[in-house]
């Protein structure tokens, strides 16, 4: 019986394509290459990978599309594989129902680490971190029962609207969540499309909880995209 992992990869660059299932199959995972997107998608119905790494520029079809189309009966993690500065594109990917995305050039260690979270977050049994009861990270300790954040073991005395948006971001470690949606959590129907009152929150959070604000360690800045937290280094 075939353990590995089946990661099915649409990328139509063969050179792109050889070094991704080259490092892939090295670190034991089992990778199926489709060249063009009507291709792809009908190997991600056929063979129901665990996960699909999507490159958008296609030459026969639009990757939102392949997003699209997929979602409409699949919830298996999409990874976009997308070209530095494409910031609109990688959100509406998304918005669409990409798990995550990235970019071009990016090296071994980061492809392995994105697809790990990918992974580890579509097996989740909520699928949210729900029942998650402590992110702990680096110097990080946030325990979700008690409220309670510690960063070097001295408690962060955090506003309601940070622990939120703190909270969402640690049970969605390793993942980029879009301003959009941080914004439609935390604020719902009072969130008018205009972030200001996110990054002005984020910058008092990262006074509270990085040694160096403009160096954070612990929550990254996707430029035009949103933020992502530093994986939680504790097992599920
Ligand atoms: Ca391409």
């Amino acid at each position: 019986m075939n353990t590995k992992l089946h990661l099915l990869l649409i990328e139509d660059e063969k050179n792109i394509s050889d070094f991704i299932a080259t490092t892939l199959t090295a670190q034991n995972y089992r990778v199926t290459c489709a060249y063009t997107g009507s291709e792809g998608l009908s190997l991600a119905a056929s063979l129901c990978p665990e996960l699909v790494l999507l490159d958008l520029g296609l030459p026969d079809m639009d990757g939102l599309e392949i997003i699209r189309q997929i979602r409409s009966w699949s919830a298996l993690p999409i990874l976009v594989i997308s070209a530095r500065t494409q910031e609109e594109e990688k959100v509406r990917a998304l918005d669409l129902g990409a798990d995550d995305y990235i970019t071009k050039p990016f090296g071994t260690s980061e492809l392995m680490a994105r697809i790990r979270t990918a992974l580890r977050h579509s097996s989740r049994p909520a699928g949210n971190g729900a029942g998650q009861a402590v992110y702990r990270a680096k110097q990080m300790v946030i325990d979700f029962e008690k409220r309670l954040v510690t960063v070097e073991g001295k408690e962060v005395h955090l506003t309601q609207i940070e622990y939120k948006i703190l909270t969402l971001l640690a049970k969605n470690s390793g993942k980029v969540i879009t301003y959009d949606a941080i914004m439609a959590d935390v604020w719902g129907p009072y969130a008018d499309g205009n972030n200001r009152i996110l990054r002005v929150n984020m910058a008092n959070m990262r006074r509270k909880l990085e040694r160096n604000p403009a160096v954070p360690e612990y929550i990254f800045t996707e430029v035009g995209v949103g933020y992502r937290m530093v994986e939680d280094e504790g097992g599920w």
